[in-house]
């Protein structure tokens, strides 16, 4: 339908390009779509698409699907597997930005983004769609992870690393989405992409502009059948990046209560603060991170949290569905409530 549309369009635009002189070549908007990271990755092109470009793209997504999964025999999944089996485990080139930018992360968030609670997330069942569980883990069980669980946070990141105890595991679920869209959009700009947007499920970043103003987004209402799906929209300029957490993304609702993926790492449970965590930055990677300390930090430490990771524009819709807008983002935002 939407191609049609565009079709139409494309249409009505050249038989106006015939009629009038010199011929008007208004740039169209097009999209290309590719399933990966979990998500439907959405490009859209304010320009022509060099050619060979989407393949490059497919390719660079699916071998960092598979750097970064915690299933297969990629590269965190085999660290992994070491450190269950050995205890330690080299840590590979091929992964070491990503831990120094998530160290950094899960310090200045004080814990509230790490990755280090990779057990957790697998006892939870939100590591894989097929996993999810009907109801929670037991509670023994969790504690026990609790315990002998290590933290990204204090990892000493030498050319091995060993975590405090075997069980400790590694989970980017919350980071390597962002780490995925810096990499295109330095891959786009480096083929000679100038006006582009990535979108990975609603998490984007941007280059350039529309031909005639800048990209606008939606950020996504937490509870849509109140009868709206944006909550708020905003200019993305840039280089810069807006990513969302949120408790509608992956959870399981057992006796009426709602179970998500975004766990706070000192009690091992699914946070209840927050409905969704909105981050603007120039690093998406950051905002990824960022997003999501913010989901699991919740109204009263957010600014304190937010400060220290170094964010000034973001948004927490907190479990009673109140808006908490930081000052630099409100410069930005409208918001339709
Ligand atoms: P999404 O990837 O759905 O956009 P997030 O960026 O918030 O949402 O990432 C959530 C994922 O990150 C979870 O599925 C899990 O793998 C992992 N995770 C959950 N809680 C945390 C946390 N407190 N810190 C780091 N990673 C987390
Ligand atoms: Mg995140």
């Amino acid at each position: 339908m939407k191609q049609t549309l565009i079709g139409l369009a494309l249409c009505a635009l050249l038989a106006w390009g015939v009629w009038r002189q010199p011929p008007a070549t208004a740039p169209i908007v097009q999209h290309r779509e590719i399933f990966a990271l979990g998500t439907l990755v959405q490009l859209s092109f304010a320009q022509s698409v060099p050619p060979q470009l989407m393949p490059a793209v497919e390719q660079a997504l699916s071998r960092f699907e598979t750097r970064w999964s915690v299933h297969g025999d990629g590269d965190l999944a085999r660290l992994n597997q070491l450190i269950e089996q050995q205890g330690s485990a080299e840590l590979p080139q091929s992964l070491r930005p990503g831990f120094v930018i998530a160290q950094q992360a899960c310090r200045n968030s004080g814990g509230l983004f790490d990755p280090g609670i990779g057990a957790l997330v697998r006892l939870w069942g939100f590591d894989d769609e097929d996993h999810f569980r009907s109801a929670p883990p037991a509670a023994s069980a969790i504690d026990g992870l609790l315990k002998a669980r290590g933290s990204l946070c204090t990892l000493e990141l030498g050319p091995r690393i060993t975590p405090p105890t075997p069980s400790t595991q590694f989970d980017f679920g919350a980071s390597a989405k962002g780490r995925a869209v810096d990499e295109i959009v330095a891959l786009l700009r480096a083929r000679g992409v100038h006006d582009a947007i990535v979108n990975a499920g609603g998490d984007l970043k941007v280059i350039g502009s529309r031909p005639d103003r800048p990209w606008r987004i939606g950020i996504r209402h937490p509870r849509p059948d109140a009868g709206q799906e944006i909550i708020a929209s905003l200019e993305v300029h840039d280089g810069e990046a807006v990513f969302s957490s949120g408790d509608y993304e992956r959870f399981f609702i057992h006796e009426n209560r709602r179970y998500h993926h975004i766990l706070d790492p000192r009690t091992g449970l699914p946070t209840d603060l927050s409905q969704s965590a909105t981050v603007l930055h120039r690093s998406a990677e950051l905002a990824d991170a960022a997003a999501t300390a913010l989901f699991v930090a919740g109204p009263d430490d957010a600014a304190q949290t937010m400060q220290d990771l170094g964010i000034s524009h973001y948004l927490l819709i907190d479990a009673q569905g109140r808006q908490l807008i930081s000052p630099a983002m409100a410069q930005r935002i409208e918001t339709s409530e």
